[in-house]
């Protein structure tokens, strides 16, 4: 992992305030790094900082709206190591449509041992960490064995 990261943004609906909030907070810091997001979540995201911020780009990689494909487009981009860190604000008290590709993203992001923030405290601590600005190598999952088994 660069110096520079690819960080993934995703909320589910009752989050989306959270992340919009977290995104403004943070907007020193992660202007510095490279953004992507689900469709509705970066759309909420990019309105917020064309208000507070108008004089100053910051940009976003919007993908399809989640429940239409796009985590399925980030888990892919993960596998495809195209993103380091997922900051993934997930519903615990509601139901998903898209069940199968929340659980599909969290597995991938583990399988690749990317970082992931399900929460904000996490996502705090992930970006005052000492190691985010820094390039970082993390140990790689050995998953030869995995596909050497026998038929
Ligand atoms: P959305 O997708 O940002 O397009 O709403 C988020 C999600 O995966 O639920």
């Amino acid at each position: 992992m660069k110096r520079v990261k690819r960080i993934a943004l995703v909320a589910h609906d009752n989050q989306k305030r959270d992340i919009v909030d977290w995104v403004e907070r943070n907007a020193d810091i992660l202007r510095r790094h490279k953004l992507i997001s689900t469709g509705t979540t970066g759309r909420l995201i990019l309105e917020m900082l064309n208000k507070t911020h108008p004089d100053d780009h910051i940009d976003i990689t919007l993908l399809k709206s989640g429940p239409l494909g796009g985590d399925q487009q980030i888990g892919a981009m993960i596998c495809n190591q195209e993103i380091d860190f997922l900051i993934f604000l997930t519903d615990p008290m509601t139901p998903q449509p898209h069940d199968v590709d929340v659980k599909a993203l969290v597995r991938v992001a583990v399988i690749y041992n990317i970082i992931m923030a399900c929460n904000l405290a996490s996502a705090d601590f992930a970006i005052h960490s000492t190691l985010f600005d820094t390039d970082y190598t993390p140990q790689s999952q050995d998953y030869s064995k995995y596909l050497r088994r026998d038929w």
